[in-house]
């Protein structure tokens, strides 16, 4: 399989995108596309079974510095993506990650410089950037 980076993606997406060229399309199409990862992952649950939800609230000691929240932070997942789940999610995000680089097509923009850009940011930031 051909390894394909974010501005041969990009391209591709220019290419083939035909329909949904303006900005509002594209917009509302990303928006849907995100939506549909969602009821993906909801259905995970709710018609396959796959995976279920406990949620609580998350429990952190008082004393905890910021650094150690992660150890503390429940995903209230439980269970492993079943293959069939796991294509379909893997498809709905692939259907969203088109319609950002459409987006970023339309806007002129580079998916590739700003996935640097922001890894930079993580990378000097760190935690710090995410609070
Ligand atoms: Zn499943």
């Amino acid at each position: 399989m051909k390894t394909v980076i974010i501005g041969d993606f990009q391209e591709k997406v220019d290419q083939l995108l035909i329909r949904h060229r303006s900005i509002l399309d594209s917009l509302s199409k990303y928006q849907d596309t995100n939506a549909r990862v969602n009821r993906a992952v909801t259905k995970t649950v709710t018609t396959c079974g796959c995976l279920t939800v406990n949620a609580t609230r998350q429990n952190i000691p008082k004393d905890a510095t910021f650094r150690d929240y992660k150890q503390y932070m429940d995903s209230h997942f439980q269970g492993n993506l079943c293959e069939n789940c796991r294509e379909i999610i893997e498809s709905k995000i692939g259907d969203n990650l088109f319609y950002l680089a459409a987006l970023c097509n339309i806007l002129d923009l580079d998916l590739d410089e700003i996935l640097i850009k922001e890894f930079n940011k993580l990378s000097t930031l760190g935690h710090y950037n995410l609070t």
